[in-house]
């Protein structure tokens, strides 16, 4: 294992960009084919939105390409105490979806029966099973919901951290607080990367960048219309009697959500005032509307004490999908970003594709609809079920 403080290698055959669960995923993967890769952070480890993910795993997506990779990822998942070996907390406590407007309804059958017919067991439930499957749920105006009992959640650092250190003993040389400044080019070949701390040649550049992307692929001329949108989370005060059991869940009208964290819960919901920024201070202004949802959908969870909470950032592109391929015009720049808020779920599947990319070889799923050029066509990808 190389230290962080002796010098910074002079070449690489990959240079990764970004030490969240994508950029440590690539440098996992591709370590461990033999490629010699060297991973740059500009701070710490998952210290992008990674480290402020809600560890949700979940399978139910709109779009089938989603789905493939979804459940690729929590395959692996479901084997990373033996790949990389490191335990993630992963708990199968399903995905509950509660709707409540009739056009959802219409969707998630939709996308439940597309679910389906690629083997995965999720299901339409009644109003009732829905409030029997989270006991905390009330609401007289729920429809019906879907339900996926194979997904869940699991800790981001664990992942990060597992990947990072089975990716070094691999061989990746991964540098901390080390910021990528430029990409050189001669011609339309990536020739070296510029940081703070001096160049590294390469012809392969991977940008793991998340909400920050945008400003690497302008360093060769690649617009990546990645958008930083801030969210928040909050978490409880142990609860009294507590359902053991409780499944990740949604109220996808509103999009809050919650899950049990300890004795307590994990809560969250998007603020429709929130402007585009970076900025990752914690507010109060959002509270008050998250209540009032609260009180209506889960009660119990409105008189709670608050622990603590945190913020972060979502990386929003115009469809609300990623943005997954090999660039155009400049030889041998990948790109893996604007998840969407559903980067780190995707993270095990999107290593191993920046792998195949890499080498050149077939991906597990074509992933060519993802690529950057889309949004200069209509051959957009929305995703329905981003909350
Ligand atoms: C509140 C919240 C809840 C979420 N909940 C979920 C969830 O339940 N499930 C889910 O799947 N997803 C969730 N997400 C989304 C998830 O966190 C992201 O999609 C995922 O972490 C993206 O990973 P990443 O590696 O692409 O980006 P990041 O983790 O942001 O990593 C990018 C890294 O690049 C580094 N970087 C940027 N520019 C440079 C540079 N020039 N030089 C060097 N380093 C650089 C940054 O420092 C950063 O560490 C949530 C996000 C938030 C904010």
């Amino acid at each position: 294992m190389r230290r962080q403080d002796s010098p910074l290698p002079t070449s690489a055959a990959v240079v990764v960009i970004g030490g969240g669960v994508i950029g440590s995923s690539a440098a996992f993967h591709l370590a461990e084919a033999g490629v010699e890769v060297v991973l740059l952070e500009r701070a710490h480890l998952g210290s992008g939105s990674t480290s402020r993910a809600a560890g949700g795993v979940r399978t139910q997506f709109s779009d089938a390409l989603n789905v493939e990779i979804a459940r690729r990822s929590l395959d692996a998942f479901r084997d990373f105490a033996r790949r990389p070996g490191w335990d993630i907390d992963l708990r199968h406590v399903g995905y509950l979806f509660v709707l409540s407007r009739e056009s959802d309804v219409e969707e998630f059958q939709r996308s439940v029966a597309l679910q389906n017919e690629r083997g995965l067991d999720s299901r339409r439930v009644t109003a009732g099973e829905a409030r029997g499957l989270c006991p905390l749920v009330e609401g007289d105006d729920i429809l019906a919901g879907a339900f996926s009992p194979g997904d869940g959640h699991a800790t981001p650092e664990g992942v990060v951290q597992g990947y990072a250190s089975a990716a070094r003993a691999h061989g990746a040389d991964i540098r901390l607080n080390c910021e990528v400044l430029d990409i050189e080019t001669s011609g339309d070949e990536i020739t070296a990367v510029v940081t703070d701390q001096g160049s590294i040649e390469t012809t392969t550049v991977t940008c793991a960048a998340g909400a920050w992307s945008r400003s690497c692929g302008a360093m060769v001329g690649v617009h990546l219309p990645v958008t930083p949108l801030r969210r928040q989370i909050l978490f409880t005060e142990g609860i009294g009697g507590m359902p053991a059991h409780l499944p990740m869940t949604i109220d996808f009208e509103s999009s809050f959500y919650f899950h049990r964290e300890g004795l307590g819960v994990l809560m969250g919901m998007s603020d429709p005032h929130e402007k585009p920024g970076f900025s990752v201070e914690t507010t109060d202004d959002w509270i008050p509307g998250l209540m009032d949802v609260v009180r209506r959908r889960a009660p119990r969870l409105a008189d709670a004490g608050i622990r603590g909470g945190w913020a972060g950032l979502y990386e929003m592109t115009p469809d609300r999908n990623a943005i997954i391929g090999e660039a155009e015009g400049v030889s041998r720049f990948l790109y893996a970003t604007g998840f969407s808020g559903h980067g780190f779920l995707q993270a095990p599947a999107v290593g191993e594709i920046l792998r195949d990319l890499v080498l050149q070889r077939p991906t597990f799923v074509d992933i060519s609809p993802l690529a950057v050029e889309r949004f200069d066509t209509t051959a957009l990808r929305p995703e329905y079920n981003v909350v």
